[in-house]
């Protein structure tokens, strides 16, 4: 099947394009100087693309004041009143999320004519939750499907699909029915996965065994709270499956008996120090020669501890002795220079 690419913005997902970072904002979407700060933050972060919800007329109108405070593409995200919706794609929102079950079919084709006019994917955005029948996997991801040819046959095709469970192994299962059976890029993400550990374990599992078998364009990790740390759970994901470029990573030795350096401070030090760099580079601190001249030989740059003094490894070749209480500043000076080695 030949998959489809839809714009968003700047941002180009589907058919083999870089997977996108979503995240949702949870201030009052009226106040929009919180909002732009959030939406902000979340970009500094790495996210790609921010949803925001639009429960009102008011914070449709508002919305345009965030887009023009952001390089991020906008996406409202609408339940319940398509003239919200059709305010939205005016104040130039960049994608419009609708929910087929709350979202009035009389008026769905002035909205996808309003859509089309502005060249603006729309992403038919099912969810468990909003189902108020007890639905099989199957029929979950045919009602999505249902609703995206409705809006083929008003002879709309830049949409973007989603069905969304809170259940892992429901999740994967939908998701694997939508990418057999349709060629939209799909948007990822386990629903309502709730606080805490136990939810970034549930998102992360669910969403790694989809990626693992190439689905999903976008995704989001939806936990409840602070969005930053969805961002940052997601591109830590993203790295993890090898499809995230530009992520500063730390490699570190869970240290033992024989660990001659403090691992654990150089690392949180240098995690801490460049949690927003954007470069591909990989630092291996390990604690001893048992594994660190491997690790040092295949990162960027590497520190194999030993007593007093360690071995330093940049790009694969072992460079010098370094004393111990040397090393993080010595690590600072090569990554804020690493484009000269
Ligand atoms: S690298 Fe050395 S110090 Fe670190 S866990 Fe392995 S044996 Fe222990």
């Amino acid at each position: 099947m030949e998959r489809k690419e839809v714009l968003i913005k700047n941002i180009k997902i589907g058919n083999g394009q870089r997977i996108a970072i979503q995240s949702m904002t949870n201030t009052i979407s009226t106040d929009y100087i919180s909002t732009i700060t959030q939406v902000n933050k979340l970009k500094d972060m790495g996210c790609d693309i921010v949803r925001i919800s639009l429960p009102s007329m008011e914070a449709a109108i508002n919305i345009s004041k965030i887009i023009k405070n952001t390089d991020l593409p906008i996406v409202a995200d609408v339940h319940f009143d398509y003239k919200i919706a059709l305010q939205a794609i005016k104040s130039g929102v960049h994608k419009l999320r609708i929910n087929p079950s709350n979202f009035p079919p009389e008026y769905l084709l002035e909205v996808v004519h309003a859509a089309k006019s502005e060249n603006i994917p729309i992403r038919v955005g099912v969810n468990r939750g909003s189902i108020h029948d007890l639905i099989s996997n199957e029929q979950l991801a045919e009602y999505a499907l249902k609703n995206v040819l409705l809006l083929e046959k008003m002879g709309f095709d830049n949409i973007v699909v989603s069905a969304k469970t809170s259940n892992v192994r429901d999740s994967i299962i939908v998701n694997k029915y939508l990418f057999n059976h349709s060629p939209y890029p799909i948007h990822i993400g386990l629903t309502e996965a709730g606080f805490g550990k136990f939810a970034e374990i549930k998102s992360i599992y669910s969403l790694s065994v989809l990626l693992n078998e190439g689905i999903g364009d976008t995704l989001r990790i939806s936990l409840t709270g602070d969005p930053d740390r969805e961002v940052k759970l997601a591109k830590y994901l993203l790295r993890a499956a090898g499809k995230l470029g530009g992520f500063f990573e730390v490699v570190a030795c869970p240290t033992c008996a024989r660990t001659q350096i403090d691992v654990e401070r150089i690392s949180e030090f240098l995690e801490t120090k460049y949690e927003n760099l954007k470069k591909d580079i990989k630092v291996s601190i390990m604690g001893c020669l048992v594994n660190g001249i491997g690790e040092g030989l295949n990162s960027d740059i590497g520190i194999c501890g030993g007593k007093d003094k360690s071995v330093l490894y940049i790009k694969g070749k072992r460079v010098r002795i370094v004393e111990n209480h040397e090393i993080e500043e010595l690590l600072v000076k090569i990554i804020d220079n690493f484009d000269q080695y």
